[in-house]
């Protein structure tokens, strides 16, 4: 299943900055046409599926499809990593699957499935895809952010 371009979904203004994920190979922001992946590494010897092993995951790539992931998959190869699974960044702007696999992953990290160095590059995935699957804040809700960032 591809993305229509007309069924881009429109992210609303939550921050004062919206956040970029940029591809770990060419640095290019995957927001912008809301194409790439996020990529789970395991080491390779390590299978995915053994319960016994902590942490599982060693590391998150974001990536363009193709070329770059190549070449960040190869690179980890390089390194006795290897992919342990992918997600397209498009999935997470539905909100069904948005709040399905973060509370997947928050039960991972409960699990220690996940390297500590993985932490704050999921939750900046999360962060940025937030205002795909958010609202507009009303003006009651907008005046209490107001008064939460003067405290
Ligand atoms: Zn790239």
């Amino acid at each position: 299943m591809t993305i229509n371009s007309k069924e881009i979904p429109k992210p609303v203004d939550i921050f004062f900055k919206r956040q970029a994920i940029l591809c770990d190979h060419c640095q290019n922001n995957l927001l912008e046409r809301l194409q790439g992946m996020i990529i789970s590494i395991r080491k390779k010897d390590v299978s995915p599926f053994d319960e016994s092993i902590r942490p599982i995951y060693k590391n998150i790539h974001f990536s363009c499809k193709g070329e770059c992931e190549r070449k960040l998959l190869k690179a980890d190869s390089d390194n006795g990593l290897a992919e342990a699974g992918w997600y397209e960044i498009s999935d997470y702007t539905n909100p069904a699957i948005y709040i399905r696999r973060l509370m997947h992953l928050i039960e991972e990290i409960n699990n220690g499935k996940y390297e500590n160095d993985c932490i704050e590059k999921i939750q900046l995935f999360f962060v940025a895809m937030f205002p795909y699957v958010a609202r507009e804040m009303t003006d009651y809700e907008k005046e209490k952010i107001e008064i939460y960032m003067s405290i």
